[in-house]
């Protein structure tokens, strides 16, 4: 038996873009269902970004999700680079007049989403299978899902947002042939770990070293985060605990300086990608966050990127059902490409300046370290990194 209902918008997918549209849609007073495939203690738990651009910040802010991030969430006015054994800093409120970036992760942000919108009485279904779109060419798209229970349901929308990640069915969705796709695999990826130690430095160190990049990010000031360089295809059974600390050591080191190391609770390995689909709009059926595009994470820009989407989004759903006018949603896809080429083009450009290219050379190389010179000790360009890093475009919500 099939259980037929319906809302406003259907949203597939309860990561931080369907949860933040949601949230943006009930407070222009618009209706929606959020289906997801995974358990809430997965989507809550699942580990990944950890920096808010200043845009982003006030955003959640401004929609009363501000308390616990102003709270827990580490204020930062700059980052470290370092290279051939030296660390400089970055001094973003300086160079950008005042701007500053936060860490708090995205499963705290996620847990503040779903608290809130369960609070509200909103519909979200967890562990649902054989997510579809259907009807697309019409002006009720309809979502269909089983719930976690079996039950099959069939679900009469407005308009349908795939927010559903990289791997998600939305994008396949739309007709063959719309979708143009640009993209760039990289020949590295990232081995990250959680480590139950306080972190060793009190800003982000961005190191790119001889035998590869490293990272020192963090979550709380009990709980560090760090990544290594690793080839592409590795295994992480190659890494025990005490070769990424060794390693780490390694990289990161510099005289007058220890990293302390701790407990790690989880390491994995991530590809690195830059992928571009457009348009991401094709009727009433928008793509938002990674389902339309994937950021290597060098920029820390993928869950900013994905809650400026919704934010667009959810302004040109509100015009489009509520006022019945189509200019914002018919702008949908270029104003959010405009954007997310801006931070395409700077997670590319961080990347490569600062990881070794096994299929580069002496004189590949000798660029990076000249670029990692210039930006050091240039203003002009010390900026152009500063203002990308903490968001290039103002982002705004009025109600
Ligand atoms: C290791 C790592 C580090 C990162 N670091 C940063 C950082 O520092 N800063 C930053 O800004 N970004 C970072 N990112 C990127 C950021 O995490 C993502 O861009 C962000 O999660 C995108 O949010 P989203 O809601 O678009 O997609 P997702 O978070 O992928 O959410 C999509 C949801 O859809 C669900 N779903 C998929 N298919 C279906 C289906 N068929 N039916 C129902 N539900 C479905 C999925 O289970 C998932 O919950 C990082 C990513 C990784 C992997």
């Amino acid at each position: 038996m099939t259980v037929t209902s319906r809302t406003q918008v259907g949203i597939v997918g309860a990561g931080p873009a369907g949860l933040l549209l949601s949230h943006l849609l009930a407070l222009r007073g618009i209706d929606s269902i959020v289906v997801e495939n995974r358990s809430r203690a997965y989507c809550e738990a699942r580990q990944r970004a950890g920096l808010l651009e200043a845009g982003t910040v006030e955003l959640l802010r401004t929609v009363g999700l501000g308390d616990r991030m102003d709270a827990e969430g580490l204020e930062h006015g700059g980052i470290y680079l370092q290279f051939e054994g030296e660390r400089h800093h970055l001094d973003f409120r300086d160079l950008t007049g005042g701007r500053w970036v936060t860490i708090y992760a995205q499963t705290e942000i996620v847990k503040d989403l779903i608290r809130t919108r369960l609070a509200a009485g909103a519909m979200i279904e967890f562990e649902v299978s054989d997510t579809e779109v259907g009807e697309l060419d019409t002006e009720r798209p309809v979502l269909r899902f089983t719930d976690a229970g079996g039950t099959r349901h069939e679900v009469v929308c407005d308009a349908i947002a795939g927010c559903d990640g990289f791997h998600g069915i939305c994008r396949d969705s739309m007709p063959p042939g719309l979708i143009r796709v640009a993209e760039r695999e990289y020949p590295y990826s990232w081995l990250g770990i959680l480590a139950h130690v306080p972190p060793s430095t009190d800003e982000l160190i961005y190191c790119r070293h001889q035998d590869g990049f490293a990272l020192h990010t963090m979550r709380t000031p009990q709980v560090s985060r760090l990544y290594l360089q690793v080839p592409a295809d590795e295994d992480i059974e190659a890494w025990s605990d005490d070769r990424i600390w060794a390693e780490l050591r390694h990289r990161l080191e510099v005289p007058g300086w220890e990293l302390k190391d701790g407990h790690i609770s989880e390491k994995a390995i991530s590809p690195m990608r830059s992928f571009v689909a457009s348009p991401m709009r094709y009727r009433r059926l928008f793509l938002a966050g990674d389902a339309a595009h994937i950021v290597p994470p060098t920029g820390a820009k993928g869950l900013n990127l994905a809650l400026a989407d919704v934010t667009v989004l959810a302004k040109a759903l509100s015009s489009l059902l509520k006022d019945g006018r189509a200019g914002l949603a018919d702008a949908y896809s270029d104003a959010s490409l405009t954007r997310v080429w801006r931070a395409t083009h700077f997670s590319w450009w961080m990347t490569s300046m600062l990881h070794v290219d096994p299929q580069s050379d002496q004189f590949g190389a000798e660029l990076q370290l000249a670029q990692l010179r210039y930006v050091i000790s240039s203003r002009a360009a010390a900026t152009t990194l500063a203002e990308n890093y903490t968001g290039y475009f103002p982002l705004t919500w009025e109600y």
